[in-house]
């Protein structure tokens, strides 16, 4: 499961990403998009990532954007559950 991807722009505008995945054992991976560079880290995988992109890539400006997936179910839920507290609370 990806729960992040770190994305920074080279200096001749390239976009490079890396991903963090989650697998199995709660085992986080750095992944990165432009090489084949692969690599388990156990903490700061943000940190990981970035300094790949700095040093291999001569990429900075990070982004880090989240897998929205499950934020948005829990969103939706929330609305639901409100929706019918509401509703009960009426009668
Ligand atoms: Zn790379």
């Amino acid at each position: 499961m990806i729960s992040s991807w770190i994305t920074g722009t080279d200096s001749s505008g390239n976009t490079h990403t890396a991903r963090i995945v989650t697998r199995g054992n709660d085992e986080r991976y750095v992944e990165c998009d432009s090489c084949d560079y692969q690599r388990r880290v156990s903490w700061s995988a943000r940190d990981t990532a970035e300094s790949h992109l700095w040093n291999a890539h001569d990429a900075s400006g990070f982004h880090r954007r989240l897998a929205a997936g499950p934020f948005v179910v829990a969103g939706i839920a929330l609305l639901v559950m409100f929706f019918f507290l509401a509703k009960s609370h009426m009668i």
